[in-house]
C-alpha cells in the first residue's frame, strides 16, 4: 500500500463490518495516517467496543459521534474533525455507513424507502457537503496537481445491487429500497465528480464484493468474502486511483462495474 499516503481519513459507520475493517487496515499501514477519524452513531455503545479498544491502543485514532441522517450531528462531527486537524485539511472521506432492509416489491413501504434513501443517499450528500471545506483545504495543501486519494477524495461505498445492468444477487433478495438508494448514490457520485473536480477532489464509488458482515448476511447464503480480503482489495484500489478514475464505479478488485 505504498501508494496511499494520506495524512487524515474519515470513515462513517466505522464501528462494525467493512467500516471497522477499513479503520483497522488504515492503522496497520506501514505509513498510517496521522489522524484516522472513525465516525459512528453510538461511540460509547455496546457495538462500538472493538473501536474503543482500538482507540486505546492507537493515539492517531479518534472516534467521532455521527448519525448520518441528522444534519446537526453531521455539522458537529465536521466541527470536531476541524479542531483536530487545526490548519490542515481532510484527505480522504469514506461514506460507508448504510442500511439494508430486506423487502420485496410487494411489501416495500413509503417509510422504508424514505429511511433507506435518507441513510444511504442523502447521508453521503450531507456528509460530503459538511466536509467539503476540509477536503478543499487538503487539495490546496497538496503539492501534486493530479487527482488522487492521497490528495483529496470522496469515496462512496455503493453496491452492484444498485447497478441497473448487473442487479447483483437479485435471486437472494429483492431489497428494493436498498437497490434504489445505491443507484441514486452512484448518480450522486458522478455529480460530485463533476462538481468537485475543479477543487482537486477525486470522487468514486466502490462495490466491496459480497462480504461477511451483518449486512452481507441478509440472506441464508454465506457471503464469499471476508472483511479483511474485501478491505485489502479496496485499499489497493484507492492507492491506484488517479485523474481518469474520478466519477467511476469500481469493485474491490478494481474492475469497472456497469452503472
Ligand atoms: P453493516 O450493516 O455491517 O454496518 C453498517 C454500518 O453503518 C454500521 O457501522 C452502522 O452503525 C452504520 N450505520 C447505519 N446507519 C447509520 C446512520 N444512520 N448513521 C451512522 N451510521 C450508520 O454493513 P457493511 O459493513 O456490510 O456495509 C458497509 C458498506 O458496504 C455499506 O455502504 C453497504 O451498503 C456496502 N456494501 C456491503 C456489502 C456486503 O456484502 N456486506 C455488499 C455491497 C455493499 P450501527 O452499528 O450504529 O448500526
Amino acid at each position: 500500500m505504498a501508494g496511499l499516503c494520506v495524512r487524515s481519513a474519515l470513515v462513517t459507520g466505522a464501528n462494525r463490518g467493512i467500516g471497522l475493517g477499513i479503520v483497522k487496515q488504515l492503522l496497520q499501514m506501514p505509513n498510517p495516517p496521522e489522524w484516522v477519524f472513525a465516525a459512528c452513531r453510538d461511540p460509547k455503545g455496546e457495538r462500538a467496543q472493538e473501536l474503543q479498544h482500538l482507540a486505546s491502543k492507537h493515539a492517531n485514532l479518534v472516534i467521532i459521534p455521527l448519525e448520518v441522517t441528522d444534519p446537526a450531528s453531521i455539522q458537529a462531527a465536521a466541527g470536531r474533525v476541524r479542531e483536530h486537524l487545526k490548519d490542515s485539511g481532510l484527505n480522504l472521506l469514506i461514506n460507508n455507513a448504510a442500511i439494508l432492509l430486506n423487502r420485496t416489491l410487494e411489501i416495500e413501504t413509503v417509510e422504508n424507502m424514505a429511511q433507506v434513501y435518507a441513510t444511504n443517499t442523502i447521508g453521503p450528500l450531507l456528509v460530503s457537503q459538511a466536509f467539503l471545506p476540509l477536503l478543499k483545504k487538503a487539495a490546496q495543501g497538496s503539492s501534486s496537481s493530479e487527482l488522487s486519494c492521497s490528495k483529496a477524495a470522496i469515496i462512496n461505498m455503493s453496491s452492484s445491487a444498485g447497478s441497473i445492468e448487473e442487479i447483483f444477487v437479485w435471486d437472494y433478495g429483492q431489497v428494493i429500497s436498498y437497490r434504489c438508494s445505491k443507484a441514486a448514490l452512484n448518480m450522486l457520485t458522478k455529480c460530485q465528480s463533476l462538481g468537485y473536480r475543479q477543487h482537486g477532489i477525486l470522487c468514486a464509488t466502490l462495490h466491496p464484493g459480497w462480504v461477511q458482515t451483518d449486512m452481507g448476511n441478509f440472506s441464508s447464503t454465506k457471503p464469499p468474502l471476508t472483511v479483511d480480503v474485501s478491505v485489502q482489495g479496496m485499499l489497493n484500489v484507492l492507492c491506484s486511483l488517479s485523474e481518469k478514475d474520478t466519477g467511476t464505479f469500481l469493485d474491490w478488485e478494481g474492475k469497472v462495474v456497469p452503472w
